[in-house]
C-alpha cells in the first residue's frame, strides 16, 4: 500500500509518499516569517503558492517509477484555519483526480505513530511539545489520551516568544539551546505544574525580564531548565500513573538535546526505556501524515468528501485509534 500525505497545518508544506517499508520520497517548503512569528494568512498564501510545486514533484516520483497511490492523507487538524483549508482543498482535488479514499489525519496523532514506527516505541507515554502544543499522552481504551497539557501556550512558542523578545529571529528554540551550552550560572524562573498540567506563558515573560539584568547564556539554559524539569515531572507521573515502560519524544522541540538527554536520566533512574525517533521526523513533515494515513487505511478508516471539513480544534483524544 503507497500513501500520498500532504502535512501544511504551520510552518511546513510538505508532501510524501510512504508505504509501509519507509519513506519513498518527501519534497517540503518552508514558510518563514520576515518578521515575528507565523502569521496565519501569510503562511496560507506561501502553502498556496508552492502547492504546485511541492505536490507534482511528489506526483512526478510516483510516475517515474510506476508506483500507484492507495490514498491521500491530509492534516485535517489541528491547526491554523487558513493553512488547513489550502491543504484539504488540494487533497481532496487529488482524492477525486485519483479515484482513491481521503483520509483527514489528525496532526498530532500523526507526530506520536510516525515516532513509534520510526523509533521503535511500542506502547509508550508521549511527550508531545512543539511550537503550538504540549501534550503528554498515552494510549489508553483505543484513545490517545491527554494526561497533562499546557494551560496557556506550548513549551515551544514560550521559547520563540523569548528568543522574539531578544531580538533573536523566528523560530528560536535552536538558537536558545546553542547559548544555553555557554552558561555559568542557573537563575531560578517560575516553575508551573498544576496537577498533570503546565503553564509556560509566566516563564516566557520572567525569561525575557531577566534576560535584561543577567547574562543571556545563563538566561537560555535556565529558561530550558525550567520548562523541561516541568516536561519531566508530569511525565513520570503520567508513566506511573497509566503503567508505561517507555516513554518517547516528538515534535518540533524534541530536537532539543537537553530535553532528550533529562528525559532518558528520568526514564532510566525508573528502569523504563526513553526513545527517540530521528530529527528528521520530529518537526512537522509530510510522512508522519502519509504513514498515518496508511495505517488508518489499512485498518479501514478513510474520510468520505462530506466529513473532509477542516477541524482547526481537532483533539488527540478524539481519534479513535482503530489500527492499534
Ligand atoms: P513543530 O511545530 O513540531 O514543527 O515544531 C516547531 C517548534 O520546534 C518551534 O517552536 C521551534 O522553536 C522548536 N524547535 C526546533 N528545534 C528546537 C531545539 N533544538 N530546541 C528547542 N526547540 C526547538
Ligand atoms: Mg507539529
Amino acid at each position: 500500500m503507497i500513501i500520498f500525505g500532504l502535512e501544511g497545518t504551520a510552518w511546513n508544506l510538505s508532501a510524501a509518499l510512504v508505504d509501509k517499508s519507509g519513506v519513498i520520497y518527501e519534497k517540503s517548503a518552508t514558510y518563514v516569517p520576515a518578521k515575528g512569528g507565523i502569521h496565519p494568512r501569510e503562511a496560507s498564501q506561501h502553502h498556496a503558492e508552492h502547492m504546485a510545486k511541492v505536490v507534482g514533484d511528489v506526483l512526478g516520483k510516483a510516475r517515474e517509477q510506476d508506483l500507484k497511490m492507495d490514498g491521500i492523507a491530509f492534516s485535517q487538524g489541528p491547526g491554523l484555519g487558513p493553512c488547513l483549508r489550502t491543504v484539504a482543498t488540494a487533497a481532496r482535488v487529488l482524492s477525486l483526480r485519483y479515484k482513491i479514499p481521503l483520509i483527514g489525519v489528525n496532526h498530532c496523532v500523526a507526530h506520536i505513530e510516525v515516532g513509534k514506527w520510526q523509533s521503535g516505541a511500542r506502547d509508550p507515554a508521549v511527550i508531545y511539545v512543539s511550537g503550538a502544543n504540549s501534550q503528554v499522552l498515552a494510549l489508553r481504551k483505543g484513545h490517545y489520551r491527554i494526561f497533562g497539557e499546557t494551560l496557556d501556550i506550548s513549551v515551544g512558542n514560550a521559547i520563540d516568544k523569548f528568543a522574539r523578545n531578544i531580538g533573536l529571529p523566528h523560530p528560536g528554540g535552536p538558537k536558545v539551546e546553542e547559548l544555553a551550552r555557554q552558561a555559568k550560572n542557573y537563575i531560578p524562573l517560575p516553575y508551573t505544574v498544576k496537577g498533570m498540567d503546565l503553564s509556560f506563558s509566566g516563564l516566557s515573560t520572567a525569561a525575557t525580564e531577566a534576560a535584561k539584568k543577567h547574562d543571556l547564556a545563563d538566561v537560555c539554559y535556565s529558561l530550558q531548565e525550567t520548562a523541561f524539569a516541568m516536561l519531566v515531572e508530569v511525565t513520570e507521573r503520567a508513566m506511573a500513573h497509566a503503567e508505561k515502560k517507555e516513554a518517547m519524544l516528538v515534535g518540533g522541540v524534541g530536537a532539543n538535546k537537553r530535553l532528550g538527554e533529562m528525559l532518558n536520566t528520568m526514564c532510566e533512574e525508573r528502569g523504563a526505556k526513553f526513545f527517540l525517533p530521528p530529527r528528521k521526523f520530529m518537526g512537522d513533515n509530510g510522512s508522519m501524515i502519509a504513514y498515518t494515513g496508511l495505517v488508518m487505511l489499512r485498518s479501514g478508516t478513510s474520510t468520505p468528501l462530506a466529513e473532509s471539513k477542516v477541524r482547526p480544534g481537532y483533539r488527540t483524544d478524539d481519534v479513535a485509534v482503530t489500527w492499534a
